[in-house]
C-alpha cells in the first residue's frame, strides 16, 4: 500500500468513524467531502448524497445564509473559523443542537485557497449541563437573594414587632398621664430591689406621697387643670430624687418613690422636705396661682416590712397619719400605726379595759374669741394613759375603736368627762363651751340624743355650753340621716360644729342645709396662711361666706402670732392652737383659765 493510499485509508476510516461532523466543501460552499456522522445528521442514507449540495438544502434559510455568509468571509481572507458555537436546527430529530465549528481554509499547491475544511463537534450534552448548571447557579442565586429579602423582610418585622412590644411594655407598665412607672412596674422594681438589699444587708425606703386636698383643686379649677398639676407635681418630684430613684404614680394623685439604697435620717430628712417645698411651690393654672401641700409616709425594708405589698401599705399608712395630723408633713411608720393581728387582739382587749381601769383622760384645748380677748370654750381632747405604752394618742386607737364598737363606750364616756368637767367649771365661775368630737359611729348610734340629754341632766350643764363636732366627710357620709339627727340635737340646744372644714368634699352651700352653729377651718389652711399662696384668698372666703350664712368660724392649729393677726383681720370669730395654748390636763386647763380671767380684768 503506498503511503499516499495509507493516509487516504487512514483518513477516511478516522473520518468515518468520530462522533464529529467532518466535512469539506468547495469555494461555492457545496460539499465536496462529508463523514457519516454529517449524512446522519442531515437524515440521509450516505454521505455521497450530499456531494454537491450546500447549507440551504438543509438548515432553515436564515441560517444556511448566516454559514455560507462566514465561510465566503474566510475563503476570501483565509482566516479560520475557530471554535464557534452554534445553535442550529437538527434535520433528524427536529431538536436544535449546540455545535462547535471550525473551518480551516484549503490550499493547493500554489497557496490559493481551493475550499474549505471543517468539523462540528456536537456540545449540545455540554451545552445542556452547563445551562443546567448555570440555571442551579442561578436559581440557587435567585433563591439567596429571595432568601436574603425574606431575612431583611423577617428581621424589619421582628425589629417592629419589638418595638411595637416595647411600646406596649411601656404603655402597660407607665402611666399615661406623667409618663412615670405605675404601681405594676413599681413593685416589679421594689421586689427587685428588696431582693437586692437582702443580699447585700443594706436597707430601702418607701416615700408614699399624697396631695392634700387635691379634689378641691380638680372641683374648682376643672379636671384638665387637675391633670396638668399631676404633671406639673410629677415635674418636681422627679427633680427632687436621684437617677436610680424610682418615683412612680400610684394612683390619682398619689405616688410613690423608692430610694433603693441606705439612706440617713437626715438625708431622708433633707429629701422629704425638699418634695414638700417643691411641691408647694406657687404654680400658675388657669390662670390662678395656688399652692398644694403634700402628705408623705416613709416606710424602711426590712425594718417594717418583708413584702412589697405590705412594705407601701405601711409607707400609705404612714401618710395617712402625716395627713390626719393637718398634711404638708412627713410620717415615718412606727408599729403602732399597724399592729399585727395577735398583738391586735391584746390593743383591743387593753382598749376594752382602758375605761374601766381609769386609764382615759381628756386634755382641753382653749378656744379664744378674737373680738373680745375671752376664752370662751375648750375641745375635749381625749388620751389613753397605757400602763406600758404611755400616752397614747387619740389617733392611735380611735380608729380601731371605732372598727370594734369600742367606740360606742368611750364616747359615752368622754361626753359624760367633759360635760361633768364643764359643770365643774361652772361651779366656780369659769363657764366655757364644751366641745365634744364625735364619730361617725356614735352619730349614727339610734339612741345618741338620748345619751345625751341624759348626761348633761346627770352633770347639771345646760344644754348650750355642750356643742359637738362632727367632720365635714362624716357629715356627707349620709347627709338627710345627719340632717335629722342634728335637728335633734338643735332641739335640745346642743350646738353643733363642722370640724376639718376644707379636707372633705362638701360645700359651704350645701351646708346651709346643715343646722350647724359654726365651722372649724382645718389646720392645713391656717398653717399656710402666712405663706404667699391661695390659702389666704380660700380662708377669707371661707369666712366670709360662713358669715353670710350665720355661721361662726373657729380656726384650728394657730400656731404664731402673724396667724392669730391674719385671722383676726378676716374677722375670724374663735382661734385655737398651740400660739394659745396646747391641750391641757384639767387642772392645768383650770389654771389657764383662772389666769386668762385675771389678765382680762
Ligand atoms: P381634731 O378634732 O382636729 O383635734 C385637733 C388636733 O390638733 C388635736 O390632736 C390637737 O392636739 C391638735 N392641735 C391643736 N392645736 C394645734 C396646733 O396649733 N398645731 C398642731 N400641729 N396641732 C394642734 P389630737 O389630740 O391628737 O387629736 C387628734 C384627733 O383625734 C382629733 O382631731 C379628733 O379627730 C380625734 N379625737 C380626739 N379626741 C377625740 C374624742 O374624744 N372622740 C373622737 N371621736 N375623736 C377624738
Ligand atoms: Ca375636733
Ligand atoms: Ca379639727
Amino acid at each position: 500500500m503506498s503511503t499516499h493510499s495509507f493516509e487516504h485509508t487512514l483518513l477516511h476510516t478516522l473520518a468515518n468513524n468520530v462522533p464529529h461532523r467532518i466535512y469539506a466543501k468547495d469555494t461555492q460552499s457545496r460539499f465536496i467531502f462529508a463523514n457519516k456522522c454529517v449524512a446522519q445528521e442531515m437524515g440521509l442514507e450516505t454521505p455521497e448524497e450530499l456531494l454537491g449540495k450546500t447549507d440551504f438544502d438543509f438548515y432553515p434559510h436564515e441560517d444556511a445564509a448566516e454559514f455560507a455568509a462566514s465561510e465566503q468571509d474566510m475563503l476570501r481572507t483565509g482566516v479560520p473559523i475557530l471554535n464557534r458555537e452554534e445553535f442550529v436546527d437538527c434535520q433528524t430529530n427536529q431538536q436544535k443542537r449546540w455545535l462547535l465549528t471550525t473551518k480551516i481554509p484549503l490550499y493547493d499547491d500554489n497557496q490559493k485557497i481551493i475550499g474549505l475544511a471543517g468539523i462540528n463537534y456536537d456540545i449540545t450534552q455540554q451545552k445542556h449541563s452547563q445551562n443546567e448548571l448555570r440555571a442551579a447557579h442561578k436559581q440557587s442565586e435567585d433563591m439567596r437573594v429571595e432568601l436574603q429579602e425574606t431575612i431583611t423582610l423577617l428581621s424589619r418585622e421582628i425589629k417592629e414587632r419589638q418595638r411595637f412590644e416595647n411600646a406596649l411594655r411601656q404603655q402597660a407598665l407607665h402611666d399615661g398621664l406623667t409618663g412615670l412607672p405605675n404601681r405594676t412596674l413599681l413593685v416589679e422594681r421594689l421586689e427587685h430591689a428588696m431582693e437586692l438589699s437582702r443580699r447585700e444587708k443594706t436597707s430601702l425606703t418607701l416615700l408614699f406621697i399624697d396631695l392634700d386636698r387635691l379634689k378641691m383643686v380638680n372641683d374648682s379649677l376643672g379636671h384638665n387643670e387637675g391633670d396638668e398639676l399631676i404633671k406639673e407635681v410629677a415635674n418636681r418630684i422627679c427633680k427632687n430624687i436621684r437617677k436610680h430613684d424610682t418615683c412612680a404614680r400610684f394612683g390619682g394623685d398619689e405616688f410613690v418613690i423608692l430610694l433603693p439604697n441606705d439612706i440617713t435620717y437626715s438625708a431622708l430628712g433633707r429629701i422629704t422636705n425638699d418634695i414638700i417645698r417643691a411641691i408647694s411651690a406657687p404654680l400658675h393654672l388657669g390662670g390662678v396661682e395656688l399652692s398644694v401641700t403634700c402628705s408623705i409616709g416613709c416606710s424602711t425594708y426590712p425594718q417594717d416590712a418583708g413584702d412589697a405589698d405590705t412594705l407601701i401599705k405601711h409607707a400609705d399608712t404612714a401618710m395617712y397619719q402625716a395627713k390626719k395630723q393637718g398634711g404638708n408633713s412627713v410620717k415615718f411608720y412606727t408599729q403602732s400605726y399597724s399592729i399585727g393581728v395577735t398583738e391586735r387582739l391584746t390593743f383591743e382587749s387593753e382598749l376594752r379595759s382602758a375605761i374601766s381601769n381609769n386609764e382615759l383622760l381628756l386634755h382641753y384645748q382653749p378656744q379664744l374669741d378674737v373680738a373680745s380677748g375671752k376664752i370662751v370654750g375648750v375641745e375635749a381632747l381625749v388620751r389613753w394613759l397605757h400602763p406600758e405604752r404611755g400616752m397614747v394618742p387619740p389617733l392611735d386607737f380611735i380608729a380601731i375603736a371605732e372598727e370594734t364598737g369600742l367606740i360606742e363606750p368611750i364616747g359615752e364616756w368622754v361626753l359624760r368627762e367633759a360635760c361633768s368637767q364643764a359643770a365643774k367649771w361652772n361651779q366656780i365661775g369659769f363657764s366655757v363651751r364644751m366641745s365634744v368630737n364625735l364619730s361617725a359611729c356614735q352619730l349614727m348610734s339610734p339612741d345618741l340624743d338620748d345619751l345625751v340629754s341624759g348626761i348633761i341632766k346627770e352633770v347639771d350643764l345646760p344644754a348650750q355650753q355642750l356643742e359637738v363636732e362632727l367632720t365635714e366627710s362624716v357629715s356627707m357620709q349620709n347627709p338627710e340621716e345627719t340632717i335629722r339627727i342634728l335637728k335633734r340635737f338643735r332641739a335640745l340646744g346642743i350646738q353643733i360644729a363642722i370640724d376639718d372644714f376644707g379636707t372633705g368634699y362638701s360645700n359651704l352651700a350645701y351646708l346651709r342645709h346643715f343646722p350647724v352653729n359654726r365651722i372649724k377651718i382645718d389646720r392645713s389652711f391656717v398653717n399656710e396662711l402666712t405663706q404667699e399662696n391661695s390659702s389666704q384668698a380660700i380662708v377669707e372666703a371661707i369666712i366670709m361666706m360662713a358669715h353670710n350664712l350665720d355661721l361662726g368660724i373657729v380656726a384650728e392649729g394657730v400656731e404664731t402670732i402673724e396667724q392669730h393677726d391674719q385671722l383676726a383681720a378676716y374677722h375670724c370669730d374663735l382661734i385655737q392652737g398651740y400660739w394659745l395654748s396646747r391641750p391641757l390636763d384639767s387642772a392645768a386647763c383650770e389654771t389657764f383659765l383662772r389666769e386668762h380671767r385675771l389678765l382680762d380684768q
